[in-house]
């Protein structure tokens, strides 16, 4: 909508423009505020086992508790979270916040056991050279069996020509915790680069789920992509489960585990425990 920049060079806004610049600056300058204000909060969704109905972990997902605009999604903050570079410190906190809890309730509920927690990890943060000294110095500080902490990363993290984030990835799958592909299936990897990766479990996007009931194709890459995901020893887990007769079709085929609002929404942690305490008194 830019009006062309004459041969000046100066760029014309229209008043519109300007207020969705500003605005922009100023939730720039919140989100800056953000950090020392300790306004981000985690909310966790259950991942569960879709054989048992047993919940087996959670994805923690970052909410931004804004002064005036209240609780925010990613969506609204990421792409300036991205701009600014920031999104390396929002996700460093993240990932310790995670750790903290998931040490937490291990604590609290031995009985539990498995209890596993997955963190999102931007390939900004994949690439930072404190990455791999932070989750081994969290492991030890909360002593979690590394394997239960699980890195989500996105396919463009580990496309051909990063060299870097493929280091990393090593070196953390050498500290024992899990390394999930996240939105498996929507990215531009080829097979191949699979082939060689380190990773140890893969997330369906949820575009494939939302219409598997009614959509042939989509049915047949969930299918094919519970074959691949078998055949290589990967961990399967499907995301964006709303209904009955998706949990039931993804069991069929042999999606082992899911999340969705079938099952729960991210909740904050108060909730979720209740939810954690409810799930393993029904299962025994
Ligand atoms: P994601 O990692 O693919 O997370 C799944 C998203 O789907 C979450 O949205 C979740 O609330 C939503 N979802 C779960 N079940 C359902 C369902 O049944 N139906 C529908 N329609 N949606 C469902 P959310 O929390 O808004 O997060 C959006 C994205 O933001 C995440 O996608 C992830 O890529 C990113 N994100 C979240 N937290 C972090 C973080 O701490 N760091 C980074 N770098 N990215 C994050
Ligand atoms: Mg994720
Ligand atoms: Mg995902
Ligand atoms: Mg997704």
């Amino acid at each position: 909508r830019a009006k062309a920049a004459g041969k000046s060079g100066f760029v014309i806004f229209d008043e519109g423009m300007h207020q969705e610049a500003l605005a922009r600056l100023q939730l720039e300058t919140d989100f800056r505020l953000a950090f020392e204000r300790a306004e981000f909060r985690l909310h966790y969704q259950p991942i569960i086992e879709l054989a048992s109905g047993r919940l087996v972990g959670a994805e923690a997902l970052v909410r931004w508790r804004h002064p005036t605009r209240g609780l925010l999604p990613p969506a609204e903050f990421l792409g300036i979270a991205e701009e600014t570079g920031l999104i390396v410190d929002m996700d460093a906190w993240a990932l310790r916040e995670a750790c903290r809890q998931l040490g937490e309730w291990r604590r609290r509920y031995p009985e539990l056991g498995q209890l596993s927690m997955n963190v999102n990890v931007d390939e900004r943060q994949m690439v930072s050279p404190e990455i791999v000294e932070e989750v081994f110095r969290l492991i030890q500080e909360h002593q979690l069996p590394p394997a239960s902490l699980r890195l989500e990363v996105t396919e463009t993290a580990f496309r051909a020509g990063r060299g870097q984030a493929e280091e990393r990835l090593l070196s953390l799958k050498a500290l024992g915790v899990g390394l999930v592909v996240d939105d498996f299936g929507t990215g531009y990897s080829s097979l191949e680069s699979f082939a060689a990766s380190p990773f140890d479990a893969l997330k369906m996007d949820q575009v494939f789920i939302r219409d598997i009931e009614t959509n042939r194709r989509h049915r047949a890459i969930v299918r094919t992509i519970t074959g691949f995901a078998d055949e290589l020893g990967l961990a399967l887990t499907a995301e964006g489960i709303e209904t009955e007769g998706q949990r039931a079709l993804l069991e069929s085929v042999g999606c082992q585990f899911g999340q969705g609002y079938l099952f729960s929404r991210a909740l904050p942690a108060e909730q979720f425990e209740q939810k954690l305490l409810a799930s393993a008194r029904i299962v025994g």
